[in-house]
């Protein structure tokens, strides 16, 4: 087995964007869902420890409550409130499929910091994981304020990873990974496939993209470095595959990985 591959890893973070969960209608992608549930499963079923980072309750809510998206820091917090019993209804049902039982985690960038929050929310997950139940973590939208939000989970992906000293944090997006320039959907496009340290040449790669509306890769970056720091590697690809965790053993599978040093 590869050192430092997935399948050798015992705790794996997955985070699911909010642009790959759900659609244009403000609905949930089924097949999306479908697909990254049953690669849990196969992790699960591997005696992987696995934590979901799952963005998606403000698209759905807005959806439900039939709004537009030019909604004020308020109301999209309003509209979270909605939209998580929608995302974590999707989760539960997906994974009952299953017989997998799934737990609801809301964190707010302050009990990352506060050490005897941190603390429990470590316990929570660390005793989810031995009670065989999949952590299902997003953002306290409600508290979370301007200043303060994490504003995309990619960052509360990485602190929590580091956190629970996780081996892998996997961002699943609707990008293949980071391209050296923007992509043009043809087959010269040059997608950085591995990266041993974040230098300034990655991060404007990363700014490149970003300013061209291709997932928010710079908040992808910043995550790897917050991983890294702690021996986590990163892999970052689209999870609009049908196997979107299962194909990252096949070497021709388009992905970025930041491979931490162990
Ligand atoms: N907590 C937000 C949500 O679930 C995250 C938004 C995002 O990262 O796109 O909608």
């Amino acid at each position: 087995m590869q050192k430092n591959s997935i399948l050798s890893s015992n705790k794996i973070v997955i985070k699911i964007g909010s642009s790959l969960l759900t659609n244009s209608r403000g609905g949930v992608n089924k097949t999306v869902l479908k697909n990254v549930v049953k690669d849990i499963v196969w992790l699960l079923k591997s005696n992987k420890n696995i934590i979901v980072v799952s963005s998606g309750a403000i698209s759905l809510g807005r959806g439900k409550l039939n709004l537009k998206d030019n909604l004020t820091l308020n109301e999209s917090q309003a509209v979270a409130a909605r939209g998580q019993i929608e995302l974590m209804t999707a989760w539960q049902n997906e994974f009952k499929k299953h017989k997998q039982q799934v737990a609801q985690i809301l964190l707010s960038p302050s009990d990352i910091k506060n050490k005897r929050s941190s603390k429990n929310a470590i316990a929570t997950i660390e005793n989810l994981l031995a009670f065989n139940c999949v952590p299902i973590i997003n953002e306290n939208d409600t508290t979370s304020t301007d200043e303060i939000k994490f504003g995309d989970n990619d960052i509360l992906a990485a602190q929590l990873a580091s956190l629970v000293d996780a081996n892998y944090l996997i961002l699943l997006s609707n990008v293949d990974g980071l391209y050296k320039e923007p992509p043009k959907n043809n087959k010269n496009d040059d997608l950085v496939k591995e990266v041993k340290s974040i230098t300034r040449k990655i991060r404007n790669m990363a700014g490149t993209a970003n300013k061209l509306g291709k997932g928010g890769m710079i908040s992808k970056v910043e995550a790897a470095e917050i991983c890294m720091k702690s021996k986590c590697s990163v892999i970052i690809t689209s999870g609009l595959k049908e196997k979107p965790i299962r194909s990252l053993s096949n070497k021709k599978t388009k992905a970025t990985k930041f491979i931490a040093k162990s």
